[in-house]
């Protein structure tokens, strides 16, 4: 839930001065404000499932695009049920909206790829938590001469999900793993019982996975002290990060 310095569940990944949001939590519009991020650019969203604390700051995101007169289709990858709840919205408040909101409705069983551009391949799996919910990864499109001088980057983010064995293939090799840890490893049970992983699992998961970094985040209000997080992650993963709000990240 939202507390005093942290905001629920959103990310924004800059591809080439294009941005990608990755869930909405409440509060995303006054986030990207302070980050500077403009809703202009936008060019698709990803939606992990439908728990608000994922998706309650869509709204008055699409409000304000709306306001801003936004033309551009605007793509929404989501689960199934996200088609009703986006009806309803419309059916409220969409009046003066002269942009087409494009659902792809996510059912895949494994990876699948979803959305590409000229520099960007994203695909998207099923994890394993109390409702349909998917993760993202997202690869980097080079020409081959590009392909000579470095490798493609690689970002993939896994929110929420307990753990579960085909995750690490299909996350392996990303420069970056987002992983929840909503718990550290003495709520173990906790996480079990939602759904949800802790600090451990998601240290494996990137081990696992032969990842670069590990990004972790979604910590349980009830935890205040974030270098436990931390401190736990790398005793299996050295290169694994609590991030904060606001954090920035140069992949
Ligand atoms: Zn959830
Ligand atoms: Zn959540």
């Amino acid at each position: 839930m939202p507390i005093s310095d942290r905001n629920p569940s959103a990310q924004a990944l800059n591809v080439h001065g294009r941005l990608f949001l990755i869930d909405c939590g409440e509060g995303t519009q006054q986030q990207m404000r302070r980050m500077h991020l403009s809703f202009v650019k936008v060019e698709a969203l990803f939606l992990s499932h439908l728990h608000g604390d994922h998706l309650f700051g869509l709204f008055g995101l699409l409000s304000t695009m709306a306001m801003y007169g936004r033309t551009a289709t605007l793509h929404i990858y989501a689960p199934v049920g996200f088609g009703p709840v986006l009806k309803f919205y419309l059916s409220y408040f969409g009046e003066g909206m002269n942009f087409e909101i494009e659902h792809h409705p996510l059912k895949m069983k494994e990876p699948e790829v979803v959305h590409t551009n000229r520099s960007l391949s994203v695909s998207a799996f099923p994890l394993r938590h109390k409702i349909d919910c998917f993760g993202f990864r997202f690869d980097e499109q080079l020409s081959e001469r590009s392909m000579q001088k470095r490798a493609p980057r690689s970002y993939a983010y896994c929110s929420d999900t307990m753990p579960f064995p085909e995750l690490a293939q299909w996350v392996s090799g990303v420069n970056v793993l987002y992983h929840e840890s909503t718990y550290p490893q003495e709520l173990a049970s906790k996480a079990a019982e939602h759904f949800h992983s802790t600090t451990l699992e998601a240290a494996q998961c990137a081990r696992d996975a032969g990842a670069g970094k590990l990004l972790l985040g979604h910590y349980s209000s009830r935890v205040r002290d974030f270098e436990v997080f931390e401190h736990e992650a790398r005793t299996l993963f050295p290169e694994s990060y609590a991030a904060q709000d606001g954090d920035v990240l140069e992949i």
